[in-house]
């Protein structure tokens, strides 16, 4: 039997596994997929509620990732952009930082908004021509550190770190100490850089269900917990088992070490997230802008209203705020303290949102610690199984994609 004939049994229907089940696929074998859930995608799903669609967290594609960008179909995704920059909430009002590089009439604006001196936005500047220059390969061998001492390094005064990148960086890596791997932040900064952060017009569950779309019928077998893993096979929670040439565990790194019981996968410490959504009559940014909280203090840490750039989200005449709060914090009365933080932003008019539904994601990205992301060869073999995945390679859509499509090159060309 070529390779290309194998039969492959993927543990898991999110990203990682769609991205290899793909690619499988177009090379001849036969991969089958398990997801214990009703419906493929995974950390990326939408929900549908009232006529709102509501991503499970507030997540974005980066239209330039690019192997992300290869393997899906952007153009009937179709893409809605954010403004490239932010609105920052101060006590004293609302600040505005654009990307003066794609919007010029905003450079006196930006370089004179109190956040930050003018040198730290020259800064700004330099990086961005240094990441657009670099290739991924290239940061990917940078030394690595926490993108705190990154940003000090660089010479980034504290007003710029902890009154932009704390709000900004704080809602990619859901943490606000910035204690993520620097070769994150690069890597992030540079897809920031060369392309927009986007929504599809149906919500971020259109990416996976595209992915999904393109296997053949009978490949994704749904409600399949898996319970047991071994080389050649797989065992389902009903005591079904399933025998084939490789066994491929696409879940997320804390799921893995429990399957995999080799001792060398260990769980991640998580970053969690709160995301909670509320409808109003009319946005309260009116652009297709993320604002952030460059407070310092409270509990939000970024708003946005998705509605805006793609209509949607909402049903006509109705926009959706989404509210993204890091951690999982006290549930208590959770949305009316949110809520009577952002009148301070939006002013009254809050008072009138229906509060739509809140998500708690306790496993929202793995924990990148500098040195172990964009390292190694996207998969591990542990135990005669393959693990793929975000943890792999880099906790993003691009980094799920990557992982799941070195895994099947690995198995299509064993070395
Ligand atoms: C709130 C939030 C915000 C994010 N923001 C961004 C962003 O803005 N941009 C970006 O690029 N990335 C973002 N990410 C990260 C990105 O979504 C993930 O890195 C990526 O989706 C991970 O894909 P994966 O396939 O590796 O893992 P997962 O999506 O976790 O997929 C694993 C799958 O395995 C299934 N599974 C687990 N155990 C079993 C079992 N025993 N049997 C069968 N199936 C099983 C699960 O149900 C799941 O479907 C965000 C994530 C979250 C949650």
């Amino acid at each position: 039997m070529s390779a290309s004939e194998k039969k492959v049994l993927i543990v898991g229907g999110g990203l990682a596994s769609l991205a290899c089940a793909i690619r499988l696929h177009e090379a001849g074998a036969r991969p089958l997929v398990f997801e214990r859930n009703d419906c493929v995608g995974g950390r990326v799903r939408t929900d549908q509620l009232d006529g709102f669609l509501l991503d499970r967290g507030f997540q974005v594609f980066l239209d330039a990732y690019p192997e992300a960008g290869d393997l899906l179909n952007k153009k009937s995704l179709d893409l809605r952009a954010f403004r490239p920059g932010a609105l920052i909430y101060r006590t004293s009002g609302m600040l505005r930082i654009m990307d003066v590089f794609r919007e010029p009439r905003h450079l006196m604006e930006s370089a004179l908004a109190p956040v930050g001196s003018i040198a730290d936005k020259l800064r700004v500047a330099r990086l961005r021509w240094r990441m657009m220059r670099l290739t991924t390969e290239e940061i990917a061998g940078h030394e690595d550190m926490t993108t705190e001492n990154y940003l000090k390094r660089a010479g980034f005064s504290p007003p710029m770190i902890d009154g932009f990148f704390r709000s900004f960086y704080g809602g990619i890596f859901l943490e606000r100490e910035l204690q993520t791997s620097s070769r994150m932040f690069e890597f992030t900064f540079k897809m920031f850089s060369q392309g927009s952060a986007t929504l599809p017009s149906r919500g971020m569950g259109e990416i996976p269900r595209q992915l999904a779309s393109r296997l053949p019928p009978g490949t994704i077998r749904l409600g399949a917990q898996v319970t047991e893993v071994q080389p050649g096979s797989i065992t389902l929670e009903s005591g079904e088992q399933f025998h084939g040439d490789a066994v491929v565990v696409a879940t997320d790194a804390s799921t893995a070490a429990g399957l995999v019981s080799a001792g060398g996968t260990v769980g991640p410490v998580w970053r969690s997230v709160t995301c909670l959504y509320f409808a109003a009559s009319r946005s309260p940014l009116r652009e297709s802008i993320i604002a952030l909280n460059g407070t310092g203090s409270g509990l939000v840490n970024n708003v946005c209203v998705p509605s805006d750039l793609a209509p949607d989200y909402a049903p006509p005449g109705r926009a959706l705020v989404s509210v993204s709060v890091l951690g999982t914090v006290d549930p208590a009365d959770l949305e009316s303290r949110v809520l009577a933080e952002l009148q301070a932003w939006f002013g009254g008019t809050v008072r009138e949102w229906r509060h739509l539904r809140t998500y708690r994601i306790e496993r929202a990205l793995p924990r990148q610690a500098p040195g172990t992301g964009f390292a190694g060869p996207g998969f591990r073999k542990e135990a005669g199984v393959y693990l793929c995945g975000d943890h792999l390679w880099s906790a993003s859509i691009e980094g799920a994609i990557i992982s799941g499509l070195r895994t099947a090159d690995a198995i299509l060309k064993p070395s």
